[in-house]
């Protein structure tokens, strides 16, 4: 008998459940959770609604109301969808749990004091008549690459991930106002120590499919960057360190922790070990657009 952890990406709390997220993801792997559990295997299937990040800040704004407001209505939904579709989740949780808050600034906290995560002064985008900062998608303007109307951290027409200070007229999403350049503390984490781990890795794992190993090789190949953290912004999970006030730490840098938190949030209910699961075969069920994250 194997002990088999399941985790299905996590859903983003600004819409509804639609039929890419059911057939790329939760049909599969209930499928595969189903026939395990009838072969005599333990499994554990887990997830969760990711619900930090611009987008949902950015609606909230819209609709005059709180981004928990936002995420709670999309949570309930999706849940509803999922329950409807009998997908045999052992646990479904929130990233705005109270457990994913203190196991993700655990993990900040743990990798900034092993050295893997560090402060550097970089450029961002200010609107000085909202007074905030510009994340992500709080900013709009113009692509540097094909032209195309874009959003500060990516063009939909290009494909191209963005820095907002790269875009060409930016404009402010919230005032239309033009946004001006300003120092900020933000925090790394050093991806590009760990190359020759990572290299070894991806060569040598027998389970990744072909695709999922081409790219992450692809990407090897360029050479791993530093990776920023790290977002001035009010939702989010603030960032766990002094002098980091008004910091919270970036969605991708978070949404991923759900899996371990809500399988944490399934072992306090039923006092059964999740670690045990997590240290015996662990298979992931994800969309093809995010590999990059995980
Ligand atoms: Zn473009
Ligand atoms: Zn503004």
């Amino acid at each position: 008998m194997t002990k088999i952890f399941i985790s299905c990406a996590l859903p983003y709390a600004n819409g509804p459940c639609h039929l890419g997220h059911l057939r790329s993801t939760y049909i599969p792997a209930d499928i595969y959770a189903r026939y395990n559990r009838m072969a005599g295997n333990e499994v554990l299937m887990v997830c969760a609604t990711d619900e930090h990040g611009t987008p949902i800040a950015v609606k909230a704004d819209a609709e005059g109301k709180e981004p928990i407001e936002v995420a709670k209505r999309y949570h309930d939904m999706i849940v509803e969808d999922i329950n409807s579709c009998d997908i045999s989740f052992d646990n479904f949780a929130r990233t705005t749990d109270e457990i994913h808050y203190q196991i993700s600034q655990n993990f900040f906290k743990y990798l900034y004091d092993k050295g893997l995560i560090y402060e550097e002064t970089i450029q961002q985008l200010y609107c000085e008549n909202c007074e905030k900062f510009l994340p992500d998608r709080y900013v709009e303007g113009i692509c540097p690459v094909c032209g195309a109307e874009a959003r500060g951290d990516h063009c939909e027409v290009c494909g191209r991930a963005l820095d907002p200070i790269e875009l060409v007229e930016p404009k402010c999403l919230t005032c239309g106002n033009t946004p001006v350049i300003r120092d900020s503390i933000q925090y790394f984490f050093k991806l590009s120590h760990f190359q020759k781990p990572l290299e070894e890795y991806i060569s040598t794992n027998p389970y990744l499919p072909p695709n999922v190993r081409n790219y992450a090789q692809n990407w090897l190949k360029e050479g791993l960057q530093d990776w920023i953290m790290t977002r001035d912004m009010k939702w989010g999970i603030p960032v766990p360190l002094e002098g980091a006030e008004g910091k919270v730490i970036y969605v991708w840098g978070e949404a991923f922790i759900g899996y371990m938190s809500s399988a944490a949030a399934w072992s306090r209910r039923t006092g059964i070990p999740w670690e045990d699961y997590w240290n015996g075969h662990v298979v992931h069920f994800i969309g093809q657009d995010i590999i990059y994250h995980h």
